[in-house]
């Protein structure tokens, strides 16, 4: 846990969410600002700053958090249509919160490449 991390507040419920789906993994959670009709922020409960720090000893984290994107979308009826997952990195990958987090979206036609 990091002190003055949102999402670390948002997973120890010190900062209120709309939680979609939780295991002893991850939550999701709908993003505050969405950029499409479903868009739900995949985040392990443990910090880790983002897709950089992926090594042997937890890639199986990543792993999770990319089932619970696919899951969610069966359960937000975007399965079929297709959807985006996405994570950003650093300061040009548009990273804004330093724990990592999976975007993911859908319920509009997305396009390439993103801005
Ligand atoms: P990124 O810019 O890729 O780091 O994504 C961070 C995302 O977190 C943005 O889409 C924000 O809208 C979202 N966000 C920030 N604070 C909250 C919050 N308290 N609850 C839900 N989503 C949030």
């Amino acid at each position: 846990m990091s002190e003055n991390c949102v999402f670390c507040k948002i997973v120890r419920g010190d900062i209120p969410s709309t939680k979609v789906y939780e295991d002893d993994l991850a939550l999701a959670f709908r993003d505050i600002t969405p950029a499409a009709p479903t868009h739900v922020l995949i985040v392990p409960k443990q910090h880790i700053s983002s897709l950089a720090e992926i090594s042997d000893a937890n890639a199986e984290v990543y792993a999770g958090l990319l089932k619970i994107a696919a899951q969610v979308a069966r359960d937000e009826g975007i399965a079929e249509s297709g959807y985006r997952v996405v994570t950003n990195i650093g300061d040009e990958g548009g990273q804004s919160v330093h724990h990592l987090h999976f975007h993911l979206l859908g319920g509009r036609k997305m396009t390439w490449p993103p801005g």
